[in-house]
Parts: structure tokens; sequence; C-alpha cells
């Protein structure tokens, strides 16, 4: 008998997180390491969002808050849906966290009960099957493939859906593939839904302001107003407002749930920092004129980093639709053995010789539940990326 308890054995590690402490402690072994393995914007937080803190702190406001946001937030994440979103929310309806991931958890501890289904289409961010695994929760993955751009499809849906199916879990644009649902293309998916009231949405919208060339973002309860009364709706300040360290996160949705949602937060954190809370209020209300000049270096990025990757032979890279992802496939690759003799059995070898050989740190497809692939974040610099395709191009010509 193991004094941990049983549920962590249904749980992984977060592989990510793994692949980043691989890489940091080649770094520190002296070894010239170019990571592109990071969730998160390189860019600094705006000052407007920074003084909003420093002015918080300086006003004493560092103490408990209300447990799932102060009311300020609230009325400005109900504007927000409103202006960007056309989803009208009262504050009764928002929940705030300690980052969209707390949110999403929350949900899920709140309404699953064993043999819940929860449809995840893959590749997945690798958070969202082992969140339903703790919850108590069934995962039910469904394959959305390159050669589909990384969607998955109304029939494909419509299969998946059971008596059990609690939630259908909906990421776009997408990590690890940057895909984006166009507006038909989620219309297709809403009419599967309205089919199925039983089953709910939960729509994780942190991308929603990376998005390039002429996509426009679009999300669930918008495309298809019927299902606003079982959409919870999760957003967060953390990728376009370079805000990952501040820890906020918030969602929309029925009051009941939200009330929920509310009781797990109040037993387990309490309220997500003040401090973040204030900076979250200027990130929403103040200025978004930095989110486009920041799009148009991703956005070249992401055209950077397809153009290379698609000279390697053996990898086939989409061009994909935003957040600062591509998720290449290397069934080119696999069978084949490196200058250093290892063997490229999947994609998880192929990641672990790129790491070795070159010091190019990716994650493996696997861990995303789609493979053979691997996800590569493009922010980062223009140089530190030139350098890294550049390396992956050669590592792919050596392969035998
Ligand atoms: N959802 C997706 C798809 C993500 O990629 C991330 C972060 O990597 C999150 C949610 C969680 O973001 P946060 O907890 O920083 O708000």
């Amino acid at each position: 008998m193991t004094f941990l308890s049983a549920t962590l054995d249904r749980v992984k590690p977060s592989p990510t997180i793994a692949v980043t402490t691989k890489a940091a402690e080649l770094k520190a072994a002296g070894r010239d390491v170019i990571g592109l393995g990071a969730g998160e914007p390189d860019f600094d937080t705006p000052k407007n969002i920074k003084d909003a803190a420093v002015a918080a702190i300086a006003a004493g406001r560092t103490k408990y808050t209300a447990v799932d946001g102060i009311p300020e937030l609230k009325q400005a994440i109900c504007v927000k849906f409103s202006r960007d979103n056309a989803l009208e929310y009262t504050p009764a309806q928002i929940t705030v966290g300690t980052g969209g991931k707390q949110v999403l958890y929350n949900a899920f501890m709140a309404t699953l009960n064993p043999g819940d289904e929860v449809i995840i289409p893959a590749p997945y961010w690798v958070s969202y099957p082992d969140m339903v695994l703790l919850a108590g929760g069934t995962p039910v993955t469904v394959e959305a493939t390159l050669e589909a751009n990384f969607k998955i499809t109304a029939a494909q849906l419509e299969a998946a859906i059971t008596p059990q199916t609690k939630w259908f879990l909906f990421n776009s644009p997408s990590n690890p593939t940057g895909a984006g649902y166009s507006w038909s293309e989620l219309k297709e998916l809403t009419d599967v839904l309205l089919r199925h009231p039983h089953v709910w949405v939960m729509t994780d919208d942190m991308y929603e302001h990376l998005a390039y060339d002429d996509f426009k973002f679009c999300t669930p309860a918008q495309v298809e107003p019927k299902l606003f009364d079982q959409t919870l709706t999760v957003n967060g300040v953390s990728k376009a407002y370079a805000m990952t360290g501040w820890r906020i996160g918030y969602a929309g949705g029925p009051e009941v749930l939200i009330k929920a949602m509310r009781k797990v937060q109040s037993q387990s954190t309490s309220n997500p920092c003040s401090v973040s809370q204030y900076a979250a209020v200027e990130a929403l209300n103040g200025t978004q004129e930095f989110l486009a000049p920041n799009n148009t270096i991703f956005e070249r990025r992401r055209d950077l980093v397809v153009e290379m990757l698609n000279q390697a032979p053996g990898i086939v890279c989409p061009k994909p639709e935003g957040a600062f992802y591509v998720y290449p496939s290397i069934a080119g690759c696999i069978g084949k053995t490196s200058a250093a003799g290892a063997v490229i059995a999947n994609d998880e070898s192929f990641a672990t010789a790129l790491l070795e050989e070159t010091g190019v740190a990716v994650v493996f497809g696997a861990a995303f539940g789609l493979s053979p692939n691997f996800r590569v974040s493009y922010a980062t610099s223009d140089e530190a990326l030139t350098e890294a395709c550049t390396r992956i191009i050669k590592f792919c010509e050596s392969l035998r």
C-alpha cells in the first residue's frame, strides 16, 4: 500500500514541463540549447497593466477579496464578453480563478461524477484529459488529423456522444496545433450539440486574440445563441496580455454552474491574487493597442517557422490560423536512424534525439494525443527560431 492517493496513479505529470526541465538541465551543463517548448509569449506585460498593479499595492489592495473575483473585474469581464464576443453575461454569471487552468479544473470538479464522459478533440492541451481523470470523469478523445487541418467534423462529434457525455471541450485557436475553426465549421459542431441538450460545451478561448491572416475568432455561444445556457466560456489574460505569471483566468456561464465552481474554489484556494485582479481590470478595460503589433510579430514568426520546417526532409508543417504553435508531422522520418545512431521509432525518440544531438527542445506529439508530430512554440526571437529550424533541417537531412 502506498501513502499516495490512488487518483494520482491515473494522471501523469505535465510532459511540457518535463521537456522544459530537461532543456534547462542541459543548458546548466553548458550545452547550447534552444527551447521551443514554452507556452508563453516572450513579450513583457504592457506598462499600463504593471502600473495598475503598482497602484493597487500602493492603495493597500493586498487583502483577501471575494472568492471568485472583485466586482470591478467581473464588470470588466462582462464588458469584454459583450464587446468582443457579443455575449451578454451578468456579474453573477462570471467567475475568476488563478489562471484559466484553475477555472477549467473547478468546472470539472463541480460537475463530473464517475462514469461521466468528456469529449476532447486530439491533439489536445496536455492538461485536459488529466484534469478530467482527477475529477473522476472519463476523457473520450476524437482525432483531429493533419489531413483535416487538425479539426474534427460534425460526424465525428455526433459519433462520440453517448448518454454519459457531460461536456464537449472545445479549444480554438488550439494548443498544440494553432488550428482555428471558422464560423461555419463551428456552426456544424453546434448544430450537432443542439440535438443533444444533455451535452454542455466548455470552450477554452485562451488564444482568442492570437489570430492571423483573415481568420476571425468565434466562440460557440456566439455562433449558436441557443447554446448559451449550456456553455461555459473560459478565457484569461495570460496569452494575449503576456501575463502568464499573474495567474488570472475567468469564465462566463449559467449561474448554477458558476456558484458550484465558487464552492470548489472557496474550499481550495479562495480568491486569485488581489493585485493581479486589479492588473487584469486594466488589461481588459485599458488600451488594446499592443495586440495588433504583437500579432504582426507572431504572424511573421509563424511564416518563418512554417517555411523553414517544410524544407526539412520527412517533415510536413501546415500553416495554422492562430495561437503561437505549429504541429508538424514527422511521418517521413519514422524508421530512420540519426547520425549518432538513435532510431527514430516514434515522435518521442525524434524529440529526444533532436534535443541530445542538436540542442533544440520541442515537445513530442504523443504528449498531446496525436502522433507522429511535435509541437514548436514560436513565442521566441526570430534569431532563435531561424537557428533552431536550421538545426532541425540539418538533423532531418542527416537521418538515414
Ligand atoms: N488553455 C490552454 C489551451 C492553454 O494553452 C493554457 C496555457 O498554456 C491554459 C488554458 C491555461 O492558461 P492560464 O492558466 O495561464 O490562464
